[in-house]
């Protein structure tokens, strides 16, 4: 196509069609040895209670260390997963990789230390993401399921197979946490007909916040509904201490962002837990 136009006239043109399943292949042959090579690791984000300013909670985030590319951003990658179907058994993967994480942590760290994990509605509506398993690891491990929390977008409540999934999970006794909460299409009806732990505001209504500004509206709004429905609140994507008053100010529960910390590798966030552990200080 390019050859057509003539040399050197511009440097864009639209790769064509093959070029793009090519290279779509390709990406999609790579995902699949990933799990193989072991090229995915979780990273871990504090969550800290923000009356305490200790850490309680973690947020296990997948990464991938692609060989030939380097660090992989999830969102350049889930999407694809899901699509493939091999979403599956990396979040199978994910599960037992925090599950085991979380027991040793337990054991180290905090006897009530909490890791959540993200879940794409895709997974949860596939019986392929056999629970039994799950419960299985867990026992083996002997741990409690509310040592992890699950994380579910607004969508999955609105889609039949996933929430009746979500229920069998519930059942297994993992914690729920309403993931970027207030940006999805969701109703309130929702938070009655679903027994939700955690409600996480999106990090949008944190960007903005200062003293009567509609985002602290909204925010006071959100916690104040959630605790009268008896759901814990975390905040998203805290990056000044000016954030952070706002929210602890307003009662919210819990916090997590850059001012506290981004997510680390395992033995990394182990060493900042043992000296925040020490001093009792917010930051890590
Ligand atoms: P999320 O679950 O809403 O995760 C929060 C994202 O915000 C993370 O990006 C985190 O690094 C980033 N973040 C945290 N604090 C701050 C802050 O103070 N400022 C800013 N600007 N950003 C902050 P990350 O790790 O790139 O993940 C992006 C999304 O990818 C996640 O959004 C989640 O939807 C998805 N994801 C990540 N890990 C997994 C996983 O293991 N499984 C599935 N299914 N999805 C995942
Ligand atoms: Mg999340
Ligand atoms: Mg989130
Ligand atoms: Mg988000």
């Amino acid at each position: 196509v390019a050859k057509h136009l003539g040399r050197n006239r511009y440097h864009y043109f639209t790769p064509d069609m093959q070029d793009l399943a090519l290279a779509r292949m390709q990406r999609i042959h790579d995902l699949r040895n990933a799990l193989t090579n072991r090229e995915f690791c979780l990273c871990y984000q504090p969550i800290v209670d923000l009356a305490s300013g200790r850490v309680r909670k973690a947020e296990a985030l997948i990464r991938w260390n692609h060989p030939a590319e380097g660090l992989v951003a999830p969102g350049d990658f889930i999407p694809l997963a899901e699509e493939t179907g091999l979403i599956i058994e990396m979040g199978s993967w994910i599960f037992e990789e925090a599950a085991e994480q979380v027991s040793s942590w337990r054991q180290n760290l905090d006897p009530d230390f909490q890791i959540s994990i993200n879940t794409s509605p895709v997974q949860l509506r596939s019986n392929g993401s056999k629970l039994e398993d799950w419960l299985a690891w867990l026992e083996q491990l002997d741990l409690p399921g509310d040592a992890i929390a699950m994380e579910i977008t607004e969508s999955i409540l609105m889609d039949a197979a996933a929430s009746e999934r979500l229920l069998a999970v519930q059942k297994m006794g993992l914690e729920v946490s309403l993931d970027d909460f207030g940006t999805g299409y969701s109703t309130l009806s929702y938070l009655k007909k679903f027994d939700i732990d955690y409600l996480k505001i999106d990090r949008s209504f944190v960007q903005n916040l200062a003293p009567a500004s509609s985002d602290a509206a909204l925010c006071e709004a959100i916690i104040l509904m959630a605790h009268k429905l008896g759901i814990r609140v975390i905040a998203e994507g805290i990056e000044t201490e000016a954030q952070r008053a706002c929210l602890a100010a307003m009662g919210c529960d819990y916090g997590q962002g850059y001012l506290f910390s981004k997510a680390v590798n395992a033995a990394e966030f182990e060493q900042r837990i043992r000296r925040n552990r020490i001093l009792s200080q917010p930051c890590l």
